[in-house]
Formats: structure tokens, sequence, C-alpha cells
């Protein structure tokens, strides 16, 4: 795809984006989808559903994906709802590596995986999201992009980070 930030409103949606191809975007709302497409969350593009955006190289994100960082977005449960698929998934909570030490919860599809938030007790309310499962793509660029970079600390060397992000040594604020 390009590299262009297009305009607000256009929406990038390609079609094996998951099974279900049924993923939508519009200046509001826009779908956040598993893999296998059995999970699908609506979530808000704007203040206060959405409250911050961010990449982060912690140990966490990159044990819980696999990689070596995650890039996130922050929502209020209030705003946020699931549009089928919220009993298809499976959580494990732990305590023991979460830099609060307060317990996250994440919660997964039981078919193909897909890690579709985290819940920390330590900001109750709000849940972390993957901006990997919004279904258009532009929005990963656009309203999704990071604005904050957390725990640069723990960077990976051979990448530079997030182009315009502000950097955090830890958490963001911190
Ligand atoms: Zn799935
Ligand atoms: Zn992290």
């Amino acid at each position: 795809m390009s590299t262009d930030v297009k305009s607000r409103g256009d929406s990038f949606i390609p079609p094996n984006n998951s099974l279900t191809h049924d993923g939508w975007s519009n200046e509001d709302e826009a779908t956040a989808t598993c893999f296998c497409g059995k999970v699908q969350l609506v979530v808000p593009l704007k203040s206060p559903g959405l409250v911050n955006t961010f990449a982060c190289n912690c140990v966490d994100c990159r044990k819980v994906t696999a990689s070596m960082f995650a890039t996130n977005f922050t929502t209020l449960d209030s705003h946020t709802r699931f549009s089928r698929g919220e009993d298809h998934l499976t959580t494990f909570s732990q305590d023991k590596t979460t830099e609060s030490g307060k317990t996250m919860t994440n919660g997964f599809c039981r078919t193909c995986g897909t890690l579709m938030y985290r819940k920390s007790d330590a900001y109750p309310g709000t849940r972390f999201l993957r901006v990997g499962t919004v279904d258009d793509l532009n929005l990963h660029q656009t309203v999704l992009k990071p604005k904050d970079e957390m725990f640069v600390a723990t960077r990976v060397g051979w990448w530079d980070g997030v182009k315009g992000a502000k950097q955090w040594d830890g958490v963001a604020g911190g």
C-alpha cells in the first residue's frame, strides 16, 4: 500500500483482511476484527472514547505480541463494544511481569489467537486495543498513528522508533 497519508474519510479495507469481509469505518467508529473473523469490536475514533495511541517496547509487549513492539490504542469501555464474539474470547491474567504490578488481563480469540485487548487493573474503565486488528488500514497511519512511544529504553537496537511520536523511557507521563 502507499505510505501517503490519505484524507480522513477514505478507507482502505483489503478483501483479504479477515475471513469475514465485513469490516467498516466512518468518522466516529471502526471495526476491529480478529484473524478468523469470529470476534469483532466496534471502536471509537474520537475523544473522549479514543484516549490515546501509542507504540510500546516493554518486555511484556514483546512477549504478548511475539514481536519487538506493540502498536496500541486506548479506549473507554463505555465507548467500545463487541459486535460479535465476546464469548468466543479466552482470557489470561497475571501480575508478575507488568510494570505497575497490577493484574493485566489479555483477551484472545479462542480460534485464531489474535490478541483483541489488554485490560489493566491500574487503569479501570479503559482497555488497550491493537491497531493491527482495525480493518481499515488507512486508520493505522492517520487517526491511530502512535502519538507516544513508550519504553524506548528497551527498544530493539535495529529500529529508530516512531517518527514524530513523543518518546518516553517508561510509560507516557512517567
Ligand atoms: Zn479469531
Ligand atoms: Zn508495553
